[in-house]
């Protein structure tokens, strides 16, 4: 059997996977600098490369680098990818770096205690026992990360995380109960040692192919989203919101609203405060429209100083109610420049599935029909399209509505 699974051999080639999985980490890291937790894992890579090729190497060095150095390699490696892993999801924390490294410090401290330097067992129990800390870390962040954005990817490697965490109990009972020779202090020569490399090869092969399948998905969510969404307000742009509201329109049944909203005199803003005032003023103006706008519903920004609201679920005059709130919560905005305080006033054009049909373009028309009635009937009001005619959600005394009004749309 010892023919049939050479472990030193097993130990080189899982050794060169591991820089094979390294280098290529590097390598991609190298063009995406600002996703530290990639070089994380290409370290955790390095330190296992490391771990590997000194324990198959064992048996030309002296004991007092043989019996610590792997070991706490090992964990540092274990440290690393735990600190990618949490990276990936997000997380941050002060002693982040510290936990990575803690595991390698406290094995070198147990280690190089006399007594346990002599006793295999308890050092193969200290070193899976922290280990298994790290899986576990990792299996939990992971955890979190998948109930937030459910992957494919993140759940494999929660299974395949699992797994090694499973075989490493099973190694810490076997200790438990079998005592290990000296011969075990070298080279694990046992047919159980030499399945356990295997699994671990598989583990470490299949979790740096899911680490560049993460850093794929990744990249390609970034570059989606990039492209959905307007750099300025965050939020969706005209295609995006065409994209999404066109089914929800096709599957209109009777309900549905689209609000078009204009920003009134807004070259007056840029003209007074300047274009970096103005791109303030806009976030702002968005924000206060994706505070406003309900769940399942659409806000974009559709042009310069335009946003459209599309809401699925909505009766027209729930649309139009909404609409005189964002106009009000605009009215009521005041931002702090250089200059004194800006105000803003916003006109709003509404309407509805019920009345000017499914058809897109018919409701954007209608919308945009609204909105034209709104500017030219003194700006800061919502119109609402009825059908053949367009009205002031309000009935405004002061501004009688225009002939372009009661003409309708
Ligand atoms: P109205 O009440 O009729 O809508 O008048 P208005 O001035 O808002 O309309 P107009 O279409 O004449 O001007 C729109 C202005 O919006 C002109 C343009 O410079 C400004 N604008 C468009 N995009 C941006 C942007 O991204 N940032 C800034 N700061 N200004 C922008
Ligand atoms: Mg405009
Ligand atoms: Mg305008």
């Amino acid at each position: 059997m010892g023919a049939f699974l050479h472990i030193p051999t097993l130990l080189i080639t899982i050794s060169v996977a591991c820089l094979c999985i390294c280098i290529s980490l590097v390598l991609i890291w190298r063009v995406a600098r600002s996703d530290v937790f990639i070089l994380y894992w290409s370290l955790g890579y390095f330190f296992a490369t490391a771990t590997m090729l000194i324990v198959s190497l064992r048996r030309l060095l002296p004991a007092l680098v043989a019996i610590p150095a792997p070991g706490a390699l090992l964990l540092a490696s274990f440290g690393a990818l735990w600190l990618g892993y949490r990276r990936f999801a997000g997380r941050t924390g002060r002693f982040d770096r510290l936990a990575a490294g803690a595991g390698a410090l406290i094995w070198l401290a147990v280690s190089l205690t006399g007594e346990a330097f002599a006793d295999m067992t308890l050092r193969a129990l200290v070193n899976a026992a922290i280990e298994l800390v790290y899986l576990l870390a990792i299996v939990w962040g992971l955890l979190g990360l998948h109930r937030k954005t459910p992957s494919t990817a993140v759940g494999l490697t929660i299974g395949l995380v699992v797994v090694h965490a499973g075989k490493l109990v099973l190694e810490i009972a076997s200790s438990l109960v079998t005592t290990l020779g000296p011969a075990a202090i070298v080279t694990p020569s046992s047919l159980f040692g030499g399945l356990g490399l295997i699994e671990s090869s598989i583990f470490a092969v299949f979790l740096g192919l899911l680490q560049l399948v993460l850093i794929g998905q990744r990249s390609q969510q970034r570059f989606r989203i990039a492209a959905e969404t307007d750099q300025l307000t965050g939020l969706a742009n005209r295609r995006h919101f065409l994209d999404r509201s066109l089914p929800l329109l096709a599957e209109a049944s009777g309900l549905g609203a689209l609000i078009l909203f204009d920003i009134d005199h807004f070259k007056r803003v840029n003209d007074t405060h300047g274009h970096p005032i103005g791109d303030r003023a806009l976030a702002e103006f968005a924000a206060t429209l994706a505070a406003a706008a309900p769940a399942g519903s659409i806000a974009a920004r559709v042009g310069g100083e335009e946003f459209a609201l599309f809401l699925p679920d909505a009766a027209l005059i729930e649309a139009a109610d909404l609409a005189e709130r964002i106009r009000g919560a605009i009215a009521d905005l005041r931002i702090a420049t250089p200059v004194g305080e800006l105000r803003m006033t916003v006109s709003c054009g509404v309407a509805g599935v019920g009345e000017a049909g499914r058809d897109y373009d018919g409701l954007h028309c209608a919308a945009d029909g609204a909105l034209y009635a709104a500017k030219s009937g003194g700006r800061d009001r919502v119109v609402v399209h009825r059908g053949r005619r367009a009205a002031p959600a309000k009935p405004d005394a002061a501004a009688p509505p225009t002939p372009a009004l009661v003409s309708g749309f």
